[in-house]
């Protein structure tokens, strides 16, 4: 496909974040081209795939307008619907809580997603890295060779690496950005409950993060760590932990003994919520690109798809002339800004206290499952803040 020179919108990122950004600028009329340097929509697929049912994310995210293709997708998009979240402390004392959710086929769900922005109108490009940024107009070449592409706006929904960030000078304060990494195997023939959602802690398989098993069929998972790497042992690393867990934890793994792997899946999570500022006079980012993840649990899918329809209709109402694109900074924040922090707010609490088994144990004690439902979306009822920091300060002292 060969680009036309110019657009409205040119959007870099062909992600939930991108897809939906587009998918919501092309219905209010703008020009829209979609790019993404990724040879299938996709592919390969960076996320374990867990997406809460809409009602819970509307549950707990209520100011949140969600986009319609988070209430809605094909059933072919889903590996496992789960409907139970269990928590696994060091001390093996499990919780569980009820959750509506799916684990989706993110390289389906991507597709969809992006096929959505298309007959929408959006022109979609693949396989097309974009090289450079120069106010409005960008440099890209790929398998449809080179082009320099003008546009009225930009919005950059490219990754936790974005470069229309850096361009665009909306990064984090220098030193302050922190980020999670992420290792994960798609495995077969394991004994796993196929319809919980499992995460496991413990600073000796997992430091400052959490193991998970996702269920993708009866026999089938996805099973990973996330971890901050500076808080792992010296020259140990995902992979070696992410070995060590499936080796050698009490409770996974029997049940991981006989895995066979189909499919490693890497990546990197920011995990410090967004920058100051996320929009400016041209240009505005979203999803990773813009820390848009719930730092306790990294779920980002959600939050990336809310503020992607919030990028797409400002952008859109900037080229009808109806307003700046800097008011997008504003709505996002005030449909889900507070969450997010607070999100912040309570990983750095855990971080504290993930240095020690004991503690952790300590902490998993007082919060209660329901408490931990709400965590998952950014909330932290007052006992728990409370008894964290309770916690924390014992261990200074
Ligand atoms: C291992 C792992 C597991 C995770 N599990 C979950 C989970 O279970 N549930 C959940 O909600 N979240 C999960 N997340 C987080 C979730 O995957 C992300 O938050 C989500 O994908 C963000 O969407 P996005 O559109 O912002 O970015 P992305 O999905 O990363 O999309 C960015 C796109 O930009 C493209 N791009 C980048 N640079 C350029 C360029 N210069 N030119 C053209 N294209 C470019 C990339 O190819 C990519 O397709 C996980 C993350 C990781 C790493």
């Amino acid at each position: 496909m060969i680009p036309e020179t110019s657009y409205d919108i040119i959007v870099v990122g062909a992600g939930p974040a991108g897809s939906t950004a587009a998918l919501y600028a092309a219905r209010n009329g703008a020009s829209v081209l979609l790019i993404d340097k990724k040879q299938e929509v996709g592919n390969p697929i960076q996320c374990a795939g867990f997406l809460p049912d809409a009602s819970e994310v509307g549950a707990l995210l209520p100011a949140a307008e969600l986009p319609e293709t988070l209430k809605n997708y094909p059933d072919s998009c889903v590996l496992r619907k789960v409907s139970t979240q269990r928590i696994i402390p060091p001390s093996g004392n499990v919780k569980e809580f009820p959750v509506k959710g799916a684990v989706l086929d993110r390289r389906r769900y991507d597709q969809f997603l992006a096929e959505q922005a298309a007959l929408a109108g959006a022109e979609l490009m693949v396989k097309t890295k974009v090289r450079s940024i120069e106010n409005t107009t960008i440099e890209t070449s790929g398998a449809f060779g080179k082009h320099r592409i003008r546009a009225k706006a930009i919005i950059g929904a490219d990754g936790p690496n974005s470069l229309v960030a850096k361009a665009k000078g909306l990064t984090w304060k220098p030193g302050s950005k922190e980020t999670s990494v992420a290792l994960e195997y798609q495995v077969r023939n394991v004994d796993i409950d196929p319809d919980a959602l499992e995460m496991y802690f413990g600073k000796e398989f997992v430091p400052g993060g959490y193991a998970w098993i996702f269920p993708e069929g009866e026999d089938r998972a996805n099973v990973g760590v996330g971890l901050r790497t500076g808080m792992a042992e010296k020259g140990v690393s995902a992979r070696d932990y992410l070995h060590r867990f499936m080796r050698e934890h009490p409770l996974a793994a029997p049940r991981l003994k006989n895995a066979v792997v189909m499919n490693v899946i890497a990546g990197i999570l920011p995990v410090n919520g967004a920058p100051e500022k996320t929009a400016t006079v041209d240009s505005l980012i979203v999803g990773d690109a813009a820390g848009h993840i719930i730092a306790t649990n990294g779920g980002g899918i959600p939050p990336a798809m809310i503020a992607g329809k919030i990028a797409g209709e400002t952008a859109s109402e900037f080229i009808r002339g109806k307003g700046r694109l800097e008011a997008y900074d504003l709505r996002w924040r005030a449909q889900m800004g507070a969450a997010l922090e607070t999100s912040v707010q309570a990983r750095q609490l855990m971080d504290g206290l993930m240095k020690s088994d004991t503690l952790m144990n300590a902490a998993f004690r007082i919060i209660t499952p329901e408490q931990m439902k709400v965590m998952q979306c950014g909330k932290m009822p007052a006992p728990v803040r409370l008894g964290l920091q309770a916690l924390n300060r014992k261990n200074k002292n």
